[in-house]
């Protein structure tokens, strides 16, 4: 169970109001799209849930629990940037056993095996696992990163448009297999994107932010018959 409420978050960088006041409730399993102009907040929100960065004003609740004092790892969420964010220096598989080698996990190495040849198959990146991450092309990269947070099954999924970098066939390909990892997995998502056709395939929800407030949260006819 991961409804994700964001109640009167306000968060300020110096003299710029990043957020407003912003009220959101994202039902256990829905897929909300962020949409608005560049500096409208929409990173700064995904940063709010994350835990990356603390709200001024304003509280996070995930599954009914405060996020107040949690640290990111204290958090069930897996965030993905738009900019690849690998270990250059591992491999493939090395990269994206990472999150699963933790020694707190304690993780089976046939069980980490096994997510990660599930995850790389979902991805197309199966005939690259033993690539260092430098030898691999942007694309590559960035359905690693995309990887990365597939193999620890969060119940909260954070993207920042997370397939800005890739060419059109690929975007489509993983628009299909993202939307199938959130209807079978359960995950709620939160994903932010500039791309109209990512919110009307992928979205059961929109919210559209501007200038820091929440100006729009719904269904995607509700906002989209509703302008
Ligand atoms: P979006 O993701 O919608 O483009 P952001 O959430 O990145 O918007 O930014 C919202 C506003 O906050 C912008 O005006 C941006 O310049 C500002 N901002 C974001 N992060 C910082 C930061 N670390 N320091 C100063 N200003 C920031
Ligand atoms: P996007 O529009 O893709 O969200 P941004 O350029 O707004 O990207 O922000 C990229 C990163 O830079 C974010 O981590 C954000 O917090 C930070 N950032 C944005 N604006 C500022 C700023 N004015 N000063 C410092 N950091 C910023």
């Amino acid at each position: 169970m991961a409804e994700v409420v964001l109640d009167g978050i306000t968060k300020r960088y110096g003299d710029t109001l990043a957020l407003k006041d912003v009220s959101m409730t994202v039902p256990d399993g829905a897929f909300v799209v962020l949409l608005g102009p560049t500096g409208a907040g929409k990173t700064t929100t995904l940063r709010m849930v994350s835990g990356l960065d603390v709200p001024e004003g304003g509280d996070v609740r995930i599954g009914g629990q405060s996020m107040r004092g949690l640290s990111p790892a204290q958090r069930n969420v897996a965030m993905v940037f738009q900019q690849y964010s690998l270990y250059p220096h591992l491999t493939v598989r090395e990269n994206l056993a990472f999150p699963l080698k933790s020694p707190l996990l304690r993780t089976p190495q046939a069980q980490i095996d096994m997510k990660v040849a599930e995850v790389a198959e979902v991805l197309q990146i199966a005939h690259k696992l033993d690539n260092k991450a430098t030898a691999l092309s942007g694309g590559e990269m960035q359905r690693v990163s995309i990887g990365r947070a597939l193999v620890r099954r969060p119940s909260v999924y954070l993207m920042d448009e997370p397939l800005s970098s890739l060419d059109a066939k690929l975007r489509a390909d993983l628009r299909i297999e993202l939307k199938r990892i959130q209807a079978t997995s359960g995950a709620t998502l939160l994903y932010v994107t500039h791309d109209q056709i990512e919110a009307m395939t992928m979205a059961t929800h929109v919210g559209v932010l501007d200038r820091g407030r929440l100006v729009q949260f719904g269904t995607p006819r509700e906002i989209y018959e509703d302008p």
